[in-house]
């Protein structure tokens, strides 16, 4: 299939893993894409009521997340985060006001967890080590069937963590998702888990680097191009609708379909997918943050949870957001703001704001919506599902959305097609 094309459907990150994985093998790429930019659930743009360009929401990005990095190598992208030497993660409880680092050693080998001055105040090493218990969890268990999540290792450390990465709270979040996050990262010792930075913003680094690397190489990206409807045959995807015409699919031709999993849906009738989301807040106030204050930093007894420190602007995000999906946008800035202000020492006058509400920013990483992803090979020869639903092994992340764009890139190369 060397001639064939290769269309790919979303050119949010798992679309352009895939673009990126595919250019140079011969094939042609097209990648179709609904809005006028790429990056979907991940993109930077301007915001009027800040004056600034922003990202719809922090992202937290590991050194571990293996496949994010491979991805901004080859995009050129890798030098637009900020990657400090070691990791370090800055920590605060606005309820006792106490703050602390943690500081996990470089290597496998965790004995930062018994130097009182790297591990969470209040703990102790016997605490870490219980917490393996989570790696031997079983398909339906939840994190609160794993671990004590009333200890203070759980509720200091790895609540923030863990919610941050499942989006999901540990009363239903499933064990073996955050499992295979720990065993990627902390697990791994420090050089796993140092927090990359997008200081410019994501847009830059992970979508801009990709556009322009495409396009060097010769794959075409239509925007404002959405697929209205698929034409499917009994073993194959015979035409892909579109409103300005219909593309038939030579024998030879793939389509990859890298849109969210709603979408896909109402495609594909059908597959089976998540069908239950949980929503991201998060809260942008256009203010220079003090020169002290952390990059990144967990809250801890506060409606803020990570606090990021960007050069003009400090940006909360709040995970599991759906007790704020109809909540009124300015009094929750104020609520936001008041501890911000309290946390970086600021003025308590409200600065200029945006509150962005992402209602389906991940699909519920519980255990009954994780047995929901299809895997990206589908009962059409021609057609490969991609994106961060599909059943990669890890929860709703860039990593999970870019390590299955280059898994179904892989597929639609594969002999067996
Ligand atoms: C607020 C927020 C915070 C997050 N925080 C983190 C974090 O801290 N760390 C982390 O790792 N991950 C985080 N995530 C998750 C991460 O952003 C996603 O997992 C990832 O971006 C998903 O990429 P995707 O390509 O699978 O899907 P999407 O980004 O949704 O891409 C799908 C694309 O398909 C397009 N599309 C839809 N319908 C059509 C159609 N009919 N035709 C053509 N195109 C179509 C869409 O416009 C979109 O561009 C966060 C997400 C959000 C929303």
């Amino acid at each position: 299939m060397s001639d064939g094309t290769v269309h790919i459907v979303g050119a949010g990150l798992a679309g352009l893993s895939a673009a990126v994985t595919l250019v140079g093998s011969g094939r042609k790429v097209v990648i179709h894409e609904l809005a006028r930019h790429a990056g979907g659930r991940c993109r930077s743009y301007f915001e009027p009521a800040l004056g600034l360009t922003i990202d719809n929401g922090n992202h937290l990005l590991l050194s571990g997340n293996s496949s994010a990095i491979s991805y901004l190598n080859t995009i050129g992208g890798r030098h637009l985060l900020d990657d400090p030497q070691h990791a370090e993660f800055a920590f605060c409880d606005l309820k006792s006001g106490e703050r602390w680092t943690l500081r996990p050693n470089d290597g496998p080998l965790p004995w930062w967890v018994f130097a009182k001055n790297r591990r969470v105040p209040g703990t102790r090493a016997a605490d870490y080590i219980r917490l393996a218990s989570l790696l031997q969890s079983k398909a339906n268990d939840t994190i609160t069937q794993r671990v004590d999540v009333r200890s203070p290792v759980f509720t200091r450390l790895m609540q923030p963590v863990l919610l941050a990465a499942l989006n999901c709270d540990a009363s239903e979040g499933s064990a073996q998702l955050a499992a295979a996050v720990v065993r990627e990262t902390l697990a791994r010792g420090g050089q796993a888990c140092r927090p990359l930075f997008a200081a410019h913003g994501l847009g830059p680094a992970l979508i801009d680097s990709a556009l322009s690397f495409l396009g060097k190489r010769g794959a075409e990206v239509r925007f404002d191009h959405p697929l209205r409807s698929i034409e499917l045959g009994e073993r194959n995807i015979r035409a892909l609708q579109f409103e300005d015409g219909t593309v038939e699919l030579k024998e030879s031709d793939r389509l990859i379909l890298a849109v969210p999993a709603w979408v896909a849906r109402t495609l594909v009738r059908d597959l089976t997918v998540p069908t239950e989301y949980r929503s991201i807040c998060n809260a942008h106030f256009a203010i220079a943050p003090p020169a002290d204050l952390p990059k990144i930093m967990s809250v801890i007894n506060a409606t803020t949870e990570w606090l990021f420190a960007f050069e003009n602007r400090l940006s909360v995000t709040v995970s599991s957001a759906d007790r704020f999906n109809e909540a009124e946008r300015e009094p929750l800035a104020r609520q936001i703001w008041a501890e911000v202000a309290k946390i970086a020492n600021l003025p308590a006058d409200l600065p200029p704001w945006q509150i962005v509400k992402e209602r389906r920013a991940t699909f519920a990483a519980t255990p009954e919506q994780n047995a929901l992803r299809p895997k990206p090979r589908t009962r059409w020869e021609n057609l490969i599902l991609a994106g961060d639903w599909t059943d990669t092994g890890l929860p709703a992340t860039i990593e999970g959305a870019i390590r299955s764009g280059e898994g179904a890139a892989k597929l639609a190369m594969s002999a067996r097609f």
